[in-house]
């Protein structure tokens, strides 16, 4: 089994295109009738749903911020009755107050074929055992894998995050054979699997989804090697519907997007014009048949870049690029513009584990600027010369990557609390009390 859709995943661009547009016309009237504040956006810009086309049109229709879904919580974009709906889920609430999306059943079913696809591209059929160890409840991550193991047929095991040892209990003795969790729960088990003395070849596992955070490929390495899998990305958001908005396949180049149900763009993020193909910039998306929650030109302030090349699996979809943390998660120290990912590309190529904290804070009118890195045993087990000369050295590497100085600081084996579901990688301690009016 090669696709979960196979007409659909692999049709030519100028059909994509024709079904695009015809959804595009069908959805902007669809918003503009039922959603007041669209109305009001698109009357200030004189522009009405006759204007709309086809997906030339796009451009033509204004932006829509994670700010204007905190002001229209929690009801104000609901494009259907109420009564109409059957779920709602809700953000990881990771950069400030949660948002809430409404999902009427075709909304749900949509989503769910979205990550049957991701688990078809990731080589599973209906014989695989699924493992889905992300977070359920609110959180979309659990719902949406299971709905997508369950409607490719795989006998799911609804596990959600957490109790590690019941995790690696239950894969080992069900014969779990594709895992889905974020990235740094999956790091967290393959080590757990070692210290247990299960080695890589030992487990049941072939393959691994993984996803709702970012992360490096030297970590796809490590984690391909400590659990003896291939393990590809997954991409989505609560607001666009949750995981599987796009996915990786065996290329594992880029995430092809699900180009039936979303139109992606890329746009400067400080001007909003929309770059070509192969620029960086933010993503936005435009959610072609929703029903509930059908968001236009979402800015999604993840930064990547999107590929129509060609891909050696037959999927004809456009790619995106992994997004290496969010517009909002870049950190600027000492006037520098930091990303977390440069320091764990630093860090796997240096010989570490991906087990860091970032801790920014700000003392004398500078910032201050400190690194916890967790030594493995044998690192642990050096002199206190050779654990400085090394404090050094990563210093050094961080240096030429970023640009400043950060304080390193080697912490002991399993020193760092580890993530069950998405990792808190930054402490910026100069921030803590403007956002703690956002959280909750
Ligand atoms: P929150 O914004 O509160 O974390 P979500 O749980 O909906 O809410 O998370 C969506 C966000 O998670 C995306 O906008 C993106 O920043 C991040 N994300 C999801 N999947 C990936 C991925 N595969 N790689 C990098 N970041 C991802
Ligand atoms: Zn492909």
């Amino acid at each position: 089994m090669r696709y979960f859709q196979e007409k659909i995943e692999t049709m030519p661009l100028e059909e994509i295109r024709k079904i695009q547009s015809e959804k595009l016309v069908r959805q902007v009237r669809h918003v503009y009738e039922h959603v007041r504040c669209y109305r009001e956006r698109m009357d200030e810009m004189g522009v009405k749903p006759e204007d709309i086309h086809g997906i030339d049109d796009l451009r033509k229709l204004p932006f829509l911020t994670k700010d204007d879904l905190r002001d229209n919580y929690p009801f104000g974009l609901l494009a259907v009755p109420k009564k109409d709906c059957v779920r709602i889920q809700s953000t990881s609430g990771t950069t400030g107050r949660r948002v809430v999306a409404f999902y009427t059943q075709h909304d749900v079913d949509l989503w769910e074929e979205c990550c049957a696809r991701a688990l078809v591209a990731a080589g599973a059929t209906s014989d695989d055992v699924c493992q889905v160890s992300y977070g359920y409840g609110l959180f979309t991550g659990g719902p949406g894998l299971n709905g997508g193991s369950h409607k490719l047929g795989c006998l799911t095991l609804p596990m959600s995050s957490g109790n590690t040892d019941r995790q690696i209990q239950f894969m080992m003795d069900l014969g779990a054979t594709v895992l889905c969790c974020t990235p740094s729960y999956a790091a967290y088990i393959g080590e757990s699997l070692k210290e247990r003395g299960i080695a890589p070849e030992d487990n049941p596992l072939k393959a691994g989804i993984f996803g709702a955070e970012p992360w490096t490929e030297e970590m796809r390495q490590g984690i391909q090697k400590a659990l003896g899998i291939k393990a590809y990305d997954i991409y989505g958001l609560t607001e666009i519907s949750g995981p599987g908005v796009s996915f990786e396949c065996e290329e594992q180049q880029g995430m092809h997007i699900n180009e039936d149900h979303f139109v992606a763009e890329i746009i400067d993020p400080d001007t909003g014009e929309v770059l070509p193909e192969g620029s960086k910039g933010e993503l936005v998306f435009t959610c072609l048949d929703k029903e509930a929650f059908p968001l236009l030109r979402y800015r999604t302030r993840d930064i990547c870049v999107l590929s129509r090349k060609k891909c050696s699996c037959g999927r004809t979809f456009m790619r995106m690029t992994k997004p290496m943390g969010r517009s909002d998660d870049m950190l600027i120290i000492r006037g520098v513009n930091v990303f977390p990912s440069q320091i764990e590309t630093v860090l796997l190529k240096e010989g570490y584990a991906p087990n860091y904290q970032i801790i920014v804070d700000r003392a004398n009118n500078t910032d201050v600027f400190d690194i916890m890195v967790e030594m493995d045993d044998d690192m642990f087990a050096d002199t206190v010369a050779g654990i400085t000369r090394r404090e050094k050295a990563l210093a050094t590497a961080m240096k030429s990557m970023l640009g400043i100085n950060p304080a390193i600081h080697l912490v002991a084996p399993r020193s760092i609390q580890r993530s069950e579901g998405k990792a808190v990688r930054v402490i910026d301690k100069r921030k803590l009390t403007s956002d703690r009016q956002w959280k909750g």
